[in-house]
């Protein structure tokens, strides 16, 4: 079956997911407006500025319909900014955006700007020896019922699925290992 995988193309790293997906032989759709969410599979929801991104989805009238469509179990991805939108809390008390994910997340947990890295990661039945690729990365300090932690640093969470969600702290897309992008696309099938 073919497969159809929306980017949430309003800003942050859309470009390299889009060309992610297309090397994996799946339709990319760049989504920037609510329409552009019919007919689609997936979604993905890029690294970024989650607060900007966020504001662009309730501008965009995106939000009630991503999470009507999370709700009927439409598999969503999120990386990075991703994963402090698909968060139902956020550390520090600014508000959630989509609550779809059972889980407080700490936006800046890897520090700022200057603070990224690179580690060798093993994602639990998706990817070992995967290179993670942190930049101003998040991290999930707590998680709820439902939520299945897939990978953690010195106890920081940095990749969990619940149900059709999935969200990664680090950039797939800025590698050329496949591996996490072809589960999702699996999951969207
Ligand atoms: N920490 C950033 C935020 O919350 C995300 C950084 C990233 O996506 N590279 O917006």
């Amino acid at each position: 079956m073919s497969v159809k995988i929306g980017v949430l193309g309003v800003q942050g790293a859309v470009a390299e997911h889009i060309k992610t997906l297309e090397r994996n032989g799946v339709e990319a759709v760049n989504v920037k407006k609510a329409e552009d969410l019919n007919d689609i599979n997936g979604l993905i929801l890029p690294g970024g500025e989650s607060t900007t991104i966020g504001r662009l989805i309730v501008q965009g009238n995106m939000k009630e319909k991503i999470q009507e469509l999370a709700k009927n179990g439409m598999p969503i991805f999120g990386t990075c900014a991703g994963m402090v939108l698909l968060s139902e809390k956020i550390e520090g008390g600014e508000p959630a955006h989509l609550g779809l994910l059972n889980a407080t997340v700490n936006r800046n947990g890897f520090g700022r700007q200057v603070h990224s890295f690179e580690k060798e990661l093993n994602v639990d039945g998706i990817a070992d020896n995967f290179n993670g690729v942190f930049i101003r990365a998040p991290y999930i300090s707590e998680v709820g019922p439902g939520v299945k932690v897939l990978e953690t640093i010195d106890e920081k969470v940095v990749a969990v699925e619940q149900d059709n969600i999935l969200a990664v702290s680090f950039h797939p897309e800025l590698t050329r290992d496949d591996r996490i992008i072809n589960y999702f696309i699996n999951k969207c099938k």
